[in-house]
C-alpha cells in the first residue's frame, strides 16, 4: 500500500526492523543519526539507500520535524555514501519518493542513491 505522508509512524516497518538489527542489511555507512545500506532489489549497479535512524514517515514529516543535527547528519552521509561507492566520481542521482503518488513504499524515510551506469531521463513520461 503506497504511504500516506500524514499517516503516523508505524515502528514494525521493515527499515525500524533493519535499524533494530531484526533484520539483515548490508551496510555502506553508519553515522550517529543516519544508516546507509545497499538495496535488496538494485536498480543500478550502484543503487544505496540512506535512512535517518529517527522516526519520521518521509521527507515531509522529517523536513519539518527532525532536529538540525540530524538534517546536517543525514545531508552529509548521502554525500559521503555517493563517494564510498565511487559514485561521485560519475555523476548520480538522489531520489526520495514522498507520499501515495509517488510510489513510496517503505514507511520510514529513505533517500535512493543511484550510480554506476547513465541514468536516463529523469522521468519516464
Ligand atoms: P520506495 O518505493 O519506498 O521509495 O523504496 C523502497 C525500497 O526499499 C525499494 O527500492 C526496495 O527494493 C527496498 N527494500 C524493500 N525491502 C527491503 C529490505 O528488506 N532490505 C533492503 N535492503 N531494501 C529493501
Amino acid at each position: 500500500m503506497p504511504v500516506d505522508s500524514k499517516q503516523p509512524y508505524d515502528d514494525q516497518n521493515i527499515f525500524a526492523r533493519i535499524l533494530r538489527g531484526e533484520l539483515p542489511a548490508k551496510t555502506v555507512m553508519e553515522s550517529q543519526h543516519s544508516l546507509a545500506f545497499h538495496d535488496i532489489s538494485p536498480l543500478a549497479p550502484i543503487h544505496v539507500l540512506v535512512i535517518p535512524k529517527g522516526h519520521y514517515v518521509c521527507w515531509d514529516d522529517f523536513s519539518a520535524s527532525a532536529s538540525d543535527a540530524e538534517i546536517a547528519d543525514f545531508t552529509r552521509t548521502i554525500g559521503q555514501v555517493a563517494a564510498a561507492v565511487g559514485a561521485d566520481q560519475q555523476g548520480y542521482r538522489i531520489l526520495s519518493n514522498t507520499g501515495k503518488r509517488s510510489g513510496q513504499e517503505v514507511p520510514h524515510l529513505h533517500v535512493h542513491v543511484f550510480g554506476g551506469q547513465p541514468l536516463g531521463p529523469m522521468l519516464a513520461k
